[in-house]
């Protein structure tokens, strides 16, 4: 983050001193203009700026018909707001497993889940939404998804906080599902000096829904129609975002060649078994990578490994002053604030089995390639 700040300082603090000098720090051009740019960068009709990632995940279901009393689908293998905005939409979330290769939400168990719930039940119009998560910067497999959508009539929602950029088939997330939340924390590929998120939507009237919910349900000043919050975005955080939009490509391209170079030389260093995904490749390399779909554009908000040992790999990591970290060391269904759903460890082996493993090596794009060198080289004088 310093390296990128280095880059862009005197733009920055330019765009900073522009929003003091209007004293319109709330919403307003500055917002406006970043609303428009990202709908153009994503192929969504529409953007809403807000206060944060997770803002965008409750602005993004509640406008796609959550109501108090549905259930929503979504991964045991994300972060905590892709849940917690489900709950927080009064609903309840409905966790599936993740595919063994890409880890994200698998999308043929969903189907199984659906088709099993339309035998059990007769009102399965409860379940309104499914909340896929573009895990790692790698989109969920969209293609399935929609199928689904179509097949039960449920609205598919994206959690692309981490996929800003990603593609699936030539599409931009965001433009994948009825609305989809990106989020701008400072560690992700696009990110604020604070907090601050956007909804995307495909629907415009969506939209007005949104920047109506975002402002206390106002359609205009002290007159309310719902019950909406203060989710609003400031204009520091978009007028900051506006100078690394433009940058925001090659940021992406940067981090694609280094994972190439990571794959390249974790499989030199006798490391994996080759970029095959996780059924098939060598049980026994002590590293395995995860699987990449081919209609995906990776984004590579992380760069992830699964890692035999991966504590000790990590600790050892530490001593040699790497960072690196779990994305995520426990499983959503496994949080002591979800033991009301009843389920327990075994439920979702693979997000399990997952949480134990999953380990994210260094990737910004400003990372050299002696940097990573120097990872693949630790790594390999763990193992050895
Ligand atoms: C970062 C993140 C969020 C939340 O975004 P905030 O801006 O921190 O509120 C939600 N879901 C996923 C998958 C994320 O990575």
């Amino acid at each position: 983050m310093r390296r990128q700040y280095d880059g862009i300082r005197e733009e920055v603090l330019a765009a900073i001193a522009r929003v003091c000098d209007s004293q319109s720090f709330i919403l307003g051009p500055e917002v406006e203009a970043l609303e428009r740019e990202i709908a153009a960068l994503t192929g969504a009709a529409s953007a809403v700026g807000c206060a944060s990632g997770t803002e965008a995940l409750w602005l993004a279901l509640v406008a796609a018909g959550v109501r108090p009393g549905d259930s929503v689908i979504t991964t045991a293998f994300s972060f905590f707001a892709s849940a917690s905005a489900i709950v927080r939409a009064g609903a309840t979330p409905v966790f599936v497993d993740v595919d063994p290769g890409t880890l994200n939400l698998d999308a043929a168990l969903v189907g199984r889940h659906l088709r099993g719930r339309q035998l059990r039940t007769k009102r399965p119009e409860n379940l309104c939404a499914i909340l896929p998560v573009h895990l790692y910067g790698q989109c969920a497999d969209m293609d399935r998804f929609d199928r689904i959508a179509q097949e039960f009539g449920v609205a598919i929602v994206e959690d692309a906080a981490q996929a800003i950029g990603a593609e699936w088939s030539g599409r931009g997330a965001g433009a994948l599902g009825v609305t989809a939340a990106f989020s701008f924390y400072p560690t992700k590929n696009l990110s604020a000096y604070g907090d601050a998120g956007i909804v995307t939507t495909t629907c415009p009237r969506m939209a007005e829904h949104m920047r109506q919910l975002r402002n206390h349900g106002s359609p205009r000043r002290y007159y309310h129609d719902e019950f909406g919050w203060n989710g609003r975005m400031d204009a520091i955080q978009a007028a900051v975002l506006r100078v690394k939009l433009p940058h925001i490509a090659d940021w992406n391209r940067n981090r694609q060649q280094h994972a190439a170079t990571y794959d390249q030389l974790l499989a030199g260093a006798g490391l994996t078994s080759g970029l095959t995904s996780s059924q098939t490749s060598n049980q026994l390399a002590p590293v395995r990578l995860l699987a990449r779909s081919p209609q995906a554009k990776h984004v590579f908000h992380q760069y992830v490994i699964r890692a035999q040992r991966r504590d000790e790999l990590r600790k050892f990591l530490a001593e040699r002053k790497i960072g690196s970290e779990i994305y995520y060391p426990l499983p959503l269904h496994l949080q002591p604030v979800f033991s009301y759903l009843g389920l327990k460890a075994g439920d979702m082996p693979v997000s399990e089995q997952a949480a134990r493993e999953v380990l994210a090596l260094p990737m910004f794009p400003e990372l050299t390639a002696a940097e990573i060198r120097c990872v693949v080289e630790s790594i390999a004088d763990f193992y050895s």
